[in-house]
């Protein structure tokens, strides 16, 4: 269940949209009556997820498909001129695209792994405001980037990922106040562990992976881990300028409880 938001004639650019938290938060403003760009490198998992947008937008508002690697900035490029073009404007960009990379610091790979996590959660998001900004002034628009409680604690194993996302933290920061004269909001959030396709990119056996969000949603104080809609619900209402209008730099922790029990993943 989820507030009702109205985001009638506005347009959202979600990337990583074809799954995910990303997914339910292009079905959630699309449900809300706004125009929406489902994007991801997966041609099949964008047109899977588009439909569902289409079918729960009240007016039957088609959603823009576009695949695009957010790691090649020709592609951000052309996701970002086809939903103008498309659409006219931007009013809310989404900067949810990202991945685990796992990486300890003496493995021969790390420099490897470490630039494709910055590359993927850091770089893309920077590019990608860096793009929009033109367009968000227009619109008087805002901001949401997608960070992670591994921004606040180290998670063992991930300093690539976890300092990846530190670095959003900090650039949403500076985004706000950078931004501020322009009226473009800029706000971040902190999930805790949301059962998405996120752990694919580790491999592990779904039974394992179904154990640790049984193990670690036992240990959250809400007593269980987050689902995509949880986050979705946190970026409706930052970019619903009716009820957030006044939230802007702000590190928004929506992780069950996570960070203040400091649960341990071991
Ligand atoms: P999913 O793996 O379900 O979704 C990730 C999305 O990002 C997919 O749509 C994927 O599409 C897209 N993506 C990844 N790499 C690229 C790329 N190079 N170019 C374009 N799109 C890309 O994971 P989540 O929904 O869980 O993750 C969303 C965000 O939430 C991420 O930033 C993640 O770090 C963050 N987060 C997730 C947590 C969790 O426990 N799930 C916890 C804390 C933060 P495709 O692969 O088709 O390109």
């Amino acid at each position: 269940m989820s507030l009702k938001y109205d985001f009638n004639g506005k347009v959202a650019l979600i990337t990583g949209s074809s799954s995910g938290i990303g997914a339910a938060t292009a079905i959630l403003f699309a449900k809300s009556g706004a125009n929406v760009v489902v994007t991801g490198r997966n041609a099949d998992a964008v047109a899977k997820v588009a439909k569902q947008c289409t079918d729960v937008s009240p007016k039957q508002l088609t959603a823009l498909e576009v695949v695009a690697d957010l790691t090649n900035e020709e592609d951000c490029n052309r996701l970002i001129e086809t939903t103008v073009q498309t659409f006219g404007k931007i009013d809310v960009l989404v900067n949810n695209a990202g991945t685990g990379i796992m990486a300890l610091i003496d493995d021969t790979n790390y420099m490897k792994q470490f630039s494709l996590a910055l590359k993927t959660n850091l770089n893309s998001v920077v590019y990608m405001t860096h793009k929009c900004v033109p367009h968000l002034a227009k619109t008087r628009g805002n901001i949401i980037n997608i960070s992670s409680i591994a921004s606040k604690r180290s998670l063992y194993g991930l300093s690539p990922y976890c300092m990846s996302k530190a670095g959003v933290d900090m650039f949403t920061k500076c985004m706000a106040a950078e931004l501020g004269p322009q009226r473009i909001r800029v706000n971040a959030i902190l999930p805790g562990t949301v059962a998405t396709n996120f752990m694919d990119v580790f491999e592990l056996p779904i039974e394992m992976v179904d154990k640790t969000y049984e193990t670690v949603g036992q240990k959250y104080p809400v007593g269980r881990v987050g689902q995509s809609q949880d986050i979705a619900n946190t970026v409706a209402y930052l970019a619903s300028d009716t009820v957030a209008g006044f939230i802007t730099g702000s590190i928004v922790v929506t992780d069950g409880g996570h960070l203040a029990a400091n649960v341990s993943y071991e």
